[in-house]
């Protein structure tokens, strides 16, 4: 019980990755709030089988979204730990990529990380203590055809997540990125078939990951373990990179 007495923040807590690594940190013993955007139930079922958590609709793509998140935590006695899981795609070549696809993936996916970090790093300064875990990509790292805009923004958030470190860390407050690769997701489910089989050919272990292979690794960075790594970027990908 590694995490037990503290306050974990997850954004887009209610599936997928953000899902499993809220259940992570609930059997860690933190208390979990689980952020989300319109899926009440399913934060409701991820809530429930956690026990220790609290389910909080916010969309941090928004300034309001963000300072509801930061209130919310307070007011549950302070945030500890953050993890910055809430992330969209709008995928398309970037020759006819609108601006609004490029707007919202980067709104989402890098200005929420922004200030989250921001406020929660205030919040942790006071403390003398937190740890920070922002969710990347392997796009970030390799680039990839029709994701421009979420490449762009995912690998914002690794330098982000570089500068924040050096600019927190000799408060006790650490930062680090965790890059998974192709995981089996709504957001990879919505891939055609055939991209999806390339890419197994393409990764060592011949599939996609799960979830909750992600999450362990979420888990070690906010805890006792990782406690002088900071401003790194871990990659989840059974080799592709
Ligand atoms: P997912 O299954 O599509 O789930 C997305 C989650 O984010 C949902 O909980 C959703 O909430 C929430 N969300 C989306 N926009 C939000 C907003 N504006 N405010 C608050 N919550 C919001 O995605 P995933 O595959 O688990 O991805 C999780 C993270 O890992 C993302 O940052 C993604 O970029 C990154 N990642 C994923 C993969 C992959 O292969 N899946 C690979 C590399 C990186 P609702 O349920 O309410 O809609």
């Amino acid at each position: 019980m590694e995490l037990s007495g503290k306050l974990a923040v997850v954004t887009g807590g209610s599936r997928g990755i953000g899902r499993a690594i809220a259940l992570e940190l609930g059997r860690a013993g933190a208390r979990v709030l689980v952020n989300y955007k319109g899926n009440a139930e399913a934060a409701q079922a991820v809530v429930a089988e956690i026990g220790n958590a609290v389910a909080l609709q916010a969309d941090v793509s928004t300034l309001a979204g963000v300072e509801a998140v930061l209130a919310a935590a307070e007011a549950e006695g302070g945030l500890e730990l953050l993890v910055n899981n809430a992330g969209i795609t709008r995928d398309g070549l970037m020759l006819r990529m609108p601006d609004e696809d490029w707007a919202d993936v980067l709104d989402t996916n890098l200005t929420s990380t922004f200030r989250l970090c921001r406020g929660a790093a205030a919040a942790m300064l006071a403390r003398r203590r937190g740890a920070i875990v922002n969710l990347t990509s392997v796009s970030a790292i390799m680039g990839n055809a029709g994701q421009a805009n979420y490449a762009a923004a995912k690998a914002g958030v690794v330098a982000m997540t570089r500068s924040l470190a050096k600019e927190v860390g000799r408060r006790n407050i650490r930062v680090n990125c965790v890059a998974p690769g192709f995981i089996d997701t709504e957001m990879t489910r919505a891939l055609p078939t055939e991209l999806l089989d390339g890419v197994k050919q393409m990764v060592p272990l011949r599939r996609l990951g799960r979830p909750d292979e992600v999450a362990p690794m979420v888990r070690f960075l906010l805890g006792p373990g990782a406690s002088f790594v900071t401003g790194q970027t871990f990659v989840v990908d059974g080799g592709l990179s």
